[in-house]
């Protein structure tokens, strides 16, 4: 690499940059978390407008989630400026409804065919089972039986009539958008010679958790040698349960026998010891043999805390005391050196902060105790909009509102009036709480409508509060893939949570190797202070428990310092030294 005009790549490392600058054909990049892979991946596609000539038509990026291609896009925006736009950055989702939209008729569908929303599916569901409870069942058996699961005869002559009734309502739901793209470029190679012409480039990051659809669609749009670049991580990978599949990682190098394997090893986001601790928590399940990954210098290397709190409530004591030591800067002291953390006060702020928990239902007592002690909060969440009552109500009558200037948010506000004007009593609540949910993302939008409509149809999750707000991140395991927070808090790390485990079920060597790998993922989202919390005794739905503390616990090694809530001392409670 020629140090010379670093231009657009100027910002990687010597390894990041050897990768942005791979010419044509495919490309594998496996690197762990915080190595900069988005970044590279980000900066590779500036590089091949900027520098290399592409048209930037020609280039597809594939992203996990709606509110990665959005941040990708930005990125983009300031790294080459105006071609950005030119450039498709989509979901296998969204890209999935342009092709759609592109090819209706041969796939027998109306021009203004409509996404059916859960509520819709809900209903057709209903129809067709002829009780609701039935529905539901149904409803979950939906995904993995267009994913060419086993399913009995009765659920498969079920499905087959719930896509009867939706086309027949000229409808596709959040599935078909990749089932049918993928139908319509396997019957149709000229189509499908279309695309290759057209994205000659295309780059997919979290790799790692491709499905079986998305596998297929990819392998049509850039067969082997193609200009694809594949980036990922195989120990971050958490979607199995949606039919993710890592083996088409693993199986990249088969698939694209010329692809060059490049690894980065230069973690830039978390500290040593939290990044030494992540290393070991994840060895009995690494699917990276020799795994390189150490911190780049310059990270403050706090080592990790793990603490053991009496219940729940004490648990989320411990959460917001420690919060309120981090936010007063002086205060904290590191628990090994005795070293004051932090720069002062005012050096991290509720935006720094996130709590990350496995199941959903232990951010209750977490967000009361914030709440009760004064601090903002932002529950982030995997749900879509389009899920949450009024929403799409919201939407159909805001692509109808006879004015068609203003911002999108003056057009919403007419809409709702209209709505509220015209539901039932018992409704008007859901289309004012959907307009507080849609309102962040109208913002974004400023005055395209059009994109709003299209964003919530894509699935654009639920942010209940502005993402530039200040305040303390609530969210999912799950849903903190490929974040980063200067302060992590990983709660619950008891054995029946991290792994989780059903009542009922055991789970299996697989299943407890991708808690692993959550545990992992959770972890590695910290970048100067990360906090592994479990409780002595935890109530599980209405039932007080003992727990155990979780086995991914056990070997972090000296990364790690142990504190406990002082027993039987209700006030104040203390940090003490085990
Ligand atoms: P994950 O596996 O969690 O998705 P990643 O490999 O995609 O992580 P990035 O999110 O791209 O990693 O980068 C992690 C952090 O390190 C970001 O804050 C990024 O800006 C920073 N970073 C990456 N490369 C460099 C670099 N060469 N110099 C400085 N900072 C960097
Ligand atoms: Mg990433």
């Amino acid at each position: 690499a020629a140090p010379s005009g670093a231009g657009v790549l100027a910002g990687l490392d010597p390894d990041q940059r050897a990768a942005a600058e791979v010419p044509a054909g495919p490309l594998l990049i496996v690197a762990g978390p915080g190595t900069g892979k988005t970044r590279t991946v980000t900066h590779r596609l500036a590089h091949l407008v900027l520098e290399r000539g592409v048209p930037a038509e020609q280039c597809l990026a594939i992203t996990f989630t709606r509110r990665a291609a959005e941040e990708m896009t930005e990125r983009l925006h300031a790294l080459i400026g105006e071609p950005a736009r030119q450039l498709t950055v989509a979901t296998f989702h969204s890209f999935g409804l342009q092709v759609l939209r592109e090819h209706h008729e041969a796939l027998g569908l109306g021009a203004d065919f409509g996404l059916a929303d859960p509520a819709r599916q809900h209903e057709l569901l209903t129809a067709i089972t002829g009780d609701e409870r039935s529905a539901r069942r149904l409803r979950q058996q939906l995904s993995p039986a267009r994913r060419g699961g086993d399913s009995d005869p009765d659920t498969t002559a079920a499905l087959k009539k719930y896509l009867a009734a939706l086309r027949e309502q000229n409808l596709v739901d959040f599935d078909d958008l990749v089932v049918l793209a993928v139908q319509l470029l396997t019957d149709h190679p000229d189509i499908a010679e279309q695309y290759r012409q057209r994205y000659r480039w295309i780059t997919v990051d979290e790799y790692q958790d491709v499905d079986e659809l998305q596998y297929r669609l990819l392998r049509l749009l850039a067969p082997a040698e193609a200009n694809l670049t594949a980036i990922g991580d195989p120990d971050q990978a958490i979607y199995s349960f949606r039919g993710a599949d890592v083996g088409f990682f693993l199986r990249f190098e088969q698939d694209y026998p010329t692809a060059p394997v490049l690894a980065l090893t230069r973690n830039y986001r978390s500290g040593a010891h939290i990044l030494n601790g992540a290393v070991r928590a994840i060895a009995p399940s690494t699917l990276v043999a020799d795994r390189q990954l150490h911190a780049a210098s310059g990270l403050p290397a706090n080592r990790i805390v793990r603490h053991q709190a009496a219940d729940e409530r004490d648990e989320a004591a411990f959460v917001a005391r420690t919060i309120d030591q981090l936010l007063g800067g002086a205060s904290f002291h590191s628990l090994d050196s005795g070293r004051v953390d932090g720069d002062g006060p005012g050096s991290i702020g509720f935006n720094d902060i996130a709590v990350l928990y496995r199941t959903d239902a232990q951010s209750q007592p977490i967000l009361d105790e914030l709440v009760r002690c004064g601090l903002p909060v932002q529950k982030r969440s995997h749900d879509r909009l389009s899920a949450r009552p009024g929403v799409e109500l919201l939407v159909r009558e805001l692509q109808h509102v006879g004015d068609r200037d203003g911002s999108v948010l003056d057009r919403l506000r007419s809409a709702a009036a209209v709505l509220l004007g015209s539901v039932p009593e018992d409704l008007r609540p859901d289309v004012h709480s959907a307009v507080e949910l849609v309102t962040p993302l109208a913002l974004r939008c400023g005055d395209d409508v059009a994109r709003f409509c299209r964003e919530i149809m894509l699935g654009a999750e639920v942010d209940t509060l502005d993402p530039r707000a200040e305040a303390i991140s609530l969210l999912t395991l799950h849903a903190a893939k490929g974040l980063e927070f200067p302060v992590v808090f990983v709660i619950g790390c008891e054995d029946g949570l991290l792994p989780l485990r059903w009542p009922g079920s055991q789970p299996t060597d697989d299943d407890i190797a991708e808690e692993r790998r959550l545990f992992f993922v959770g972890m590695t989202r910290a970048q100067e202070h990360l906090f592994l919390t479990h409780a002595a005794r935890r109530t599980v739905h209405g039932s007080p428990q003992q727990r155990t503390r979780s086995p991914f616990l056990a070997d972090l090694g000296p990364a790690v310092t142990d504190t406990r809530t002082a027993p039987r001392r209700p006030r104040p409670a203390q940090l003490t030294l085990l």
